[in-house]
């Protein structure tokens, strides 16, 4: 079968990454976590303190040190996954906390930080087998991939799911305090000039409000025999 793209946009906390990596090792595919780049690039400038109190980020500080940030995925030998390096350093669990999740969506609105992302998904993308979550992927990142798939649930239930990662990696966070940051992303992404976070008008809509992992996957599966007549088991 040939080998395409498929892109997954959508909300924070949506189980996009669930999702992607669920349907990836279905295909036989490699997952892509774009957001991993954006808090990638934040946690740089966090360490560098080019952020103020207030979570806005110092743009000319970043943009100036772009060419000094190099990142790649390695794949866990005990997992299969990838996890995120940043000049040569795994970051996969630094880039979770809710200190770079309170700045991410500001750093990811300053254009020349989309830029520098883009290229790099692009570049990997070219092999295509690719399966690549965020909030622009289907719009701006490969408009033409060949699969486009949109999820949202309400705000409340995503608190809900982020907090019980949090958690389980023992983070603290209360619920309110996620609620806040979920519904903050929602906004900022939402409303930034550059590649705004919005549903493709070919994407596929998938609320997982009410849905198990498992759901969604039989919901994917469907579509696979509809739309490309591929079974998968
Ligand atoms: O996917 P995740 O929640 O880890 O992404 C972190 C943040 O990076 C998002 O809240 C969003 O602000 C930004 N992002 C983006 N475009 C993407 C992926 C992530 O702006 N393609």
């Amino acid at each position: 079968m040939k080998k395409i793209i498929i892109a997954i946009d959508g909300h924070s906390s949506t189980g996009k990454s669930t999702f992607a990596k669920a349907i990836a090792a279905a295909l036989g595919y490699t997952y892509l976590d774009s957001g991993a780049l954006y808090r990638a690039v934040t946690l740089y400038a966090l360490d560098h303190g080019w952020t103020d109190p207030e979570g806005r980020p110092n743009a000319p500080a970043i943009i100036d040190h772009l060419k000094d940030i190099r990142l790649s995925f390695g794949k866990d030998p005990a997992t299969g996954l990838n996890r995120t390096f940043m000049n040569g350093k795994d970051v996969e669990e630094l880039i979770r906390s809710m200190e770079v999740s309170r700045y991410v969506s500001p750093v990811s609105e300053i254009p020349l930080v989309r830029d520098f992302v883009d290229m790099q998904l692009r570049e990997w993308g070219k092999k295509k087998g690719i399966v690549m979550d965020g909030r622009d992927i289907g719009t701006a990142v490969f408009p033409q991939a060949e699969l486009k798939i949109f999820m949202t649930a309400q705000a409340e239930i995503r608190a809900e799911r982020r907090l019980r990662e949090l958690q389980s990696k023992g983070m603290d966070a209360t619920f309110e305090e996620v609620l806040a940051n979920v519904r903050q992303r929602d906004f900022t992404d939402s409303h930034r000039e550059t590649h705004p976070l919005v549903k493709a008008p070919d994407a596929l809509l998938l609320d997982n409000g009410n849905m198990t992992v498992e759901e969604q996957l039989d919901w994917f599966k469907k579509i696979m025999e509809e739309k490309w007549d591929i079974r998968l088991k």
